[in-house]
């Protein structure tokens, strides 16, 4: 039987910080767990939500009207040094699998000390690896399509569920997107994932590289990442001024939204306790006093710009839940 707790403040459980409570929540460490607490919701009759790592979400300020259930980690708190003993993430023939609510760090860790690569671009995003897949999030040239063998899931219709291991070509990956993401009924359960035989050097030399240039060009503080999709702009005029202006060409008309908002002058744009990032535009910093009402605030007049100046329309990366 699951433990469940009511009325749990959502707010500490995201990098944002932001959001009221959950009526009811639970926190899952495997597949067992999190079917009974699907089981608990079902029965129930409440409407659920799975939480990993809580780096890509917006709690509204009344928080959610349902079950949350959190995926966690296999190893507790103080098993996280022993990274290579975490049941949640086996090697067989070759093969990493995980479970789903393992960090996505911890993942990359492991492939390290496995000597596999092809995760290292990874090293430093928040949240678990299960809302790695669904987001297919990617940085610095890579992203968890390249490495994806099969996701195992499961499948929820009414109050029947049914689980499913889907193949990388099923998953329907594209920018920032997938089969995961354009369908709430799948929950991902554990990830297979195929890496390239690498030294240890090389891999350790290269994971340093990209934490040095996070460090350098990401912000520090309360934030959900990029806040906005990067757009794709069929504007003349702005694709020019764009890579004239920066010299890099805009694959498939792709700009970043940061450079579009900083652009429109929006860099220190505060409403209430949440600003535009002045290191890199395409961030919300909370100064640990913002609500929701004001990051929704804030998105809107930057949406009406980029509608208005630029004929773009900016899509949310950031999933908001409980509005
Ligand atoms: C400082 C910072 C830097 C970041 N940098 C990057 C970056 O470089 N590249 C990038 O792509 N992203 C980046 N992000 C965004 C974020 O870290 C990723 O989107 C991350 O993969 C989200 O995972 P999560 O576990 O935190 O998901 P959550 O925020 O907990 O959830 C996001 C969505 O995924 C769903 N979800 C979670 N787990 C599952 C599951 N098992 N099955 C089905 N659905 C699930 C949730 O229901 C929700 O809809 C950054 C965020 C921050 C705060």
């Amino acid at each position: 039987m699951p433990d469940i707790q009511k009325n749990i403040p959502l707010a500490p459980l995201t990098t944002f910080k932001i959001g009221g409570p959950a009526r009811y929540f639970t926190e899952v460490r495997n597949e067992t767990e999190l079917l009974e607490a699907l089981d608990f919701a079902l029965e129930n009759k409440l409407e659920f939500f799975v939480l990993g790592g809580g780096s890509n979400i917006l709690f509204s300020d009344k928080g959610f009207d349902g079950l949350v259930v959190r995926l966690q980690g296999s190893a507790s708190s103080d098993q996280k040094s022993a990274i290579g003993n975490q049941e949640g993430i086996k090697l067989a023939r070759g093969i990493i699998e995980c479970w789903a609510g393992e960090n996505l760090s911890s993942v990359v860790n492991f492939a390290k000390e496995k000597q596999l690569a092809g995760m290292e671009w990874a090293i430093g995003i928040p949240g678990t690896i299960g809302g790695a897949v669904r987001g297919n999030a990617g940085a610095f040239g890579g992203e968890m399509a390249n490495s994806v063998k099969s996701v195992r899931a499961l499948e929820i219709s009414g109050d029947r569920t049914n689980i499913i291991e889907y193949e990388n070509g099923n998953c329907n990956f594209s920018y920032r997107n997938s089969l995961f993401k354009k369908n709430r009924n799948l929950i991902i359960l554990s990830v297979k994932l195929t890496l390239e035989k690498g030294s240890a050097e090389d891999i350790e030399n290269k994971m340093r590289e990209i934490i040095k240039n996070r460090s350098e060009h990401q912000p520090k503080g309360f934030s959900s990442g990029s806040f906005f999709q990067n757009p794709i702009v069929d504007n003349p005029e702005v694709l020019e001024e764009f890579e004239r202006e920066t010299g890099k060409k805009a694959l498939g008309g792709v700009i970043p939204a940061g450079w579009l908002i900083e652009e429109a002058g929006f860099k220190g744009k505060k409403i209430g306790g949440v600003m535009v990032s002045e290191k890199h535009a395409n961030f919300f910093i909370n100064n640990g006093t913002a609500t929701a009402e004001n990051v929704i605030i804030l998105a809107g007049i930057i949406k009406q710009k980029m509608r208005e100046h630029y004929s773009v329309l900016l899509k949310e990366e950031v999933v908001f839940v409980g509005f």
